[in-house]
């Protein structure tokens, strides 16, 4: 047995594991005790790493599809295929979409960009406009670069209102935060004070000091009214060089709390109590989280979130919302940030952060003309789940000249790829959260190297090698062993390989000329003999630690050598500091209070001050236990009670005479759903989760589980303008008796 320790990958906390091996299998996974940032902190998902990372599901070599069966071949003869795919494709013919989990990879953070570039494309997708764009554009527009997003300071702040977020059971997002729980629980024990604004009484909620109960996707109206308090009664006082504040007070003039009461449901006393509260405390932070992403005005709402905490004085210092310095930051040009830079082909939508909305592939692949999408390539990635009308995606998917996807498993997606690519165990790759530590509420690094060796794929018996398999094969059948491939290339290598093809270098060039030319532009006069790793990968993080805030390249003595053997259970980086203007790469070098692209679409939600609402509206759902659609195969985290249900108030139940089930319906598409009353969500809104709605994969226990797919209800035709963002919360449904 031997005991090693890594950070979890599962989601955005970065807690870190310590997990007991015997040989090359995980026996046990608790919480390192050790880790500075997570403290011994773990959540039934992390518990379960090992059985993920050994899930027999999981895909062990390459597939190619032949009709409706899958062959299992070499990975030579897979990288030739996927050659011979995109090659007969031209760059803007070709297009690509990053999943959740590529944010949480070393090789997704490394080799995503080398790899869209190289595909000569502008059709990226991603998962962040089916979850956080909003914020990005907001971040962007106020503060200069989408990455500069201002988290709350949450060890030190006596006072927190959080709107949409739901960290016990999500973990936290774009606030990475390992036992948020413990983190809220402590602000109460230090005398300070929580409040949760939702339309579900969440376990966050019932944590909470108090709970605002408010109509899903009008958190803008409430955060406006709280302005309009503020200038009215003298509330303001800010700390920092803005622009645009007398744009800002203009506009919230016409959302006072009485008015905004009829439109979000909050009380106006409710409102007005808010805003003195957030002003009166020694230091206050606002969060807004995915529930106030995922609607119409993602956008407007994010910057008022930052709005309020400039307003009350409170960003950028300690207590407030803060801005982290992770160990891997470079340089920021000042360059003003810009959206639209183009637009998508058939409904004209804006690029954000090189990205188009996800909401918009399927029609960039079913109609026809010049730049019509017909190889698609997809990195961990689930979007004919997770995307607003899966079903037309899905749809769509079957209408690609060529696809190729990058996954551990065949699901609903991957079932419509020409190639799968799966990575190897998590354990056989090193890990480093570069994107997350960017939104930490404590600066902290921690890199986890790989545990085990990249294997040689096991040899079966000769009448496996080779075998085609079904498509869709159900729970309990069992699968041939996989052919002998040689040595399995590591996640990175996939990408880069990938990349290198994309180019047109072909199958067989060497991919360390790719990270020799990364190495290369990002060391500049420094040398690269100096730099430490097993591979390429680690090369490029270690460059990265050096030329870092804390790197010996830059005046301090930080390296991957020392990170990686002096400090294997994380390096504490200290509290969060002020950062602005530093940090500012705005055209003014001060915050943009009023960027005119938010202004004016501030009139667009006061013209729904007045609008009638829908008897009803849906809104989403996260459960410790599940990430998405993809930890769904791991029986301990899906068993025991269903939780594929449809929460709805019981006094919703009994107006409209329902049963134990429902049909539910939406402009997109109809369900039955299991209905499960519960008065912890507000009369009028129905809440179904995500991820659910197997179908078609090799997943024996999602299979098992299947559960009903929620964007067969959503629409993909709204979306939040300025960002692009899918609108999951919100969405109009109607409900009858089955
Ligand atoms: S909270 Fe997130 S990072 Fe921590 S153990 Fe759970 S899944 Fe892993």
């Amino acid at each position: 047995m031997t005991t090693v320790h890594r950070t979890c990958p599962l989601c955005e906390a970065v807690c870190g594991l310590t997990l007991t091996l015997d040989g090359t299998h995980v026996t046990k996974v608790t919480g390192d005790r050790d880790d500075p940032f997570s403290k011994g902190y773990i959540c039934p998902k992390g518990a379960s790493l090992g059985r993920l990372d050994e899930d027999p599901d999981r895909l062990s070599a390459p597939l190619v599809r032949e009709g409706d069966q899958w062959r299992e071949v070499s990975w030579p003869e897979a990288f030739a295929a996927v050659e011979k795919g995109l090659k007969a494709i031209s760059g803007p013919e070709r297009a690509i979409y990053l999943g959740n989990p590529s944010a949480h990879s070393m090789a997704g953070a490394l080799y995503g960009g080398p790899l869209v570039r190289a595909l000569g494309t502008r059709n990226v997708f991603s998962a962040s406009t089916a979850d956080q764009m909003p914020k990005h554009v907001a971040s962007g527009l106020m503060f200069g670069h989408p990455m500069t997003i201002a988290v709350p300071d949450l060890d030190r702040t006596d006072f927190l209102l959080m709107l949409g977020a739901n960290p016990l059971e999500s973990n936290g997002s774009l606030c990475t935060a390992p036992d948020f729980p413990g983190r809220l629980k402590a602000l109460q024990k230090r005398g300070g004070t929580f409040i949760v604004v939702d339309p579900r009484r969440t376990r966050t909620a019932e944590l909470a000091d108090e709970h605002v109960f408010i109509r899903p996707g009008t958190d803008a109206f409430l955060l406006a009214g709280i302005a309009h308090t503020l200038f009215a009664e003298d509330l303001v006082s800010i700390g920092l060089p803005v622009e645009g504040l007398a744009e800002v007070e203009a506009v919230v003039k016409d959302f006072p709390p009485h008015v905004v009461e009829a439109a979000c449901g909050v009380p106006a006393e409710v409102s007005v109590r808010l805003a003195r509260a957030l002003a009166a405390a020694p230091s206050a932070a606002v969060y807004g989280r995915i529930g106030t992403c995922t609607a119409e005005f993602g956008t407007v709402t994010q910057w008022l979130v930052d709005v309020l905490n400039v307003l009350t004085g409170n960003l950028d210092r300690p207590g407030g919302a803060m801005f982290a310095t992770p160990a891997t930051e470079g340089p920021r040009r000042r360059k003003p940030y810009r959206t639209g830079r183009w637009a998508s082909r058939v409904r004209g939508l804006k690029e954000t952060n090189g990205e188009l909305p996800v909401a918009t592939l399927a029609d960039e692949i079913e109609t026809p003309g010049e730049g019509r999408i017909r190889a698609l390539v997809t990195v961990a990635g689930n979007p004919a789940s997770s995307a607003p009308n899966a079903a037309k995606l899905a749809k769509a998917l079957e209408r690609l000249d060529f696809m190729v996807s990058v996954d551990i498993y065949l699901n609903e997606t991957t079932r419509h790829a020409n190639v799968i690519l799966p990575p190897p165990r998590l354990l056989a790759t090193g890990h480093y959260d570069f994107a997350l530590l960017n939104f930490a509420v404590r600066n902290y690094a921690r890199y986890s190297p790989p545990i085990i060796d990249t294997p040689d794929i096991e040899t079966p018996s000769a009448e496996a090698s080779g075998a085609a398999v079904s498509a869709t094969e159900g729970p309990g059948t069992e699968r041939p062993a996989s052919p002998t491939t040689g040595n399995r290339p590591s996640e990175s290598e996939i990408l880069a390989r990938l990349a290198m093809i994309a180019s047109g270098y072909g199958a067989d060039a060497d991919p360390a000329a790719l990270d020799e030319m990364i190495i290369g532009q990002l060391v500049g006069d420094h040398d690269p003999a100096e730099l430490d790793g097993d591979d390429e990968a680690e090369k490029r993080l270690d460059a990265m630690l050096r030329l870092g805030p804390y790197g010996k390249w830059n005046g301090g003595d930080l390296t991957l050598r020392k990170l990686r053997d002096e400090h294997p259970h994380g390096l504490d980086l200290g509290p969060l500091q002020s950062r602005l203007p530093e940090i500012l790469t705005t055209a003014s070098g001060k915050v943009e209070l009023a960027p005119p692209e938010i202004i004016e679409d501030v009139e667009r939600l006061r013209a729904r001050l007045d609008e009638a609402h829908p008897e009803f509206v849906l809104i989403g759902r996260r459960h410790l236990r599940s990430n998405n659609s993809w930890l769904h195969n791991i029986g301990p985290l899906v068993g025991g009670t269903n939780r594929c249900t449809l929460q709805i108030n019981p006094a919703d139940v009994d107006r409209l005479g329902l049963g134990e089930h429902a049909l539910i319906q939406s402009a997109a598409g109809e369900l039955t759903v299991v209905l499960e009353p519960t008065d912890k969500i507000m009369p009028g809104v129905v809440s179904l989760p995500h991820g659910w709605g197997h179908d078609g994969v090799r997943q024996r226990v999602a299979s098992g589980n299947a559960g009903v797919n929620v964007n067969v209800l959503t629409d993909e035709k709204i979306i939040d303008p300025l960002s692009g963002n899918a609108v999951f919360n919100g969405v109009p449904v109607i409900l009858c008796r089955v």
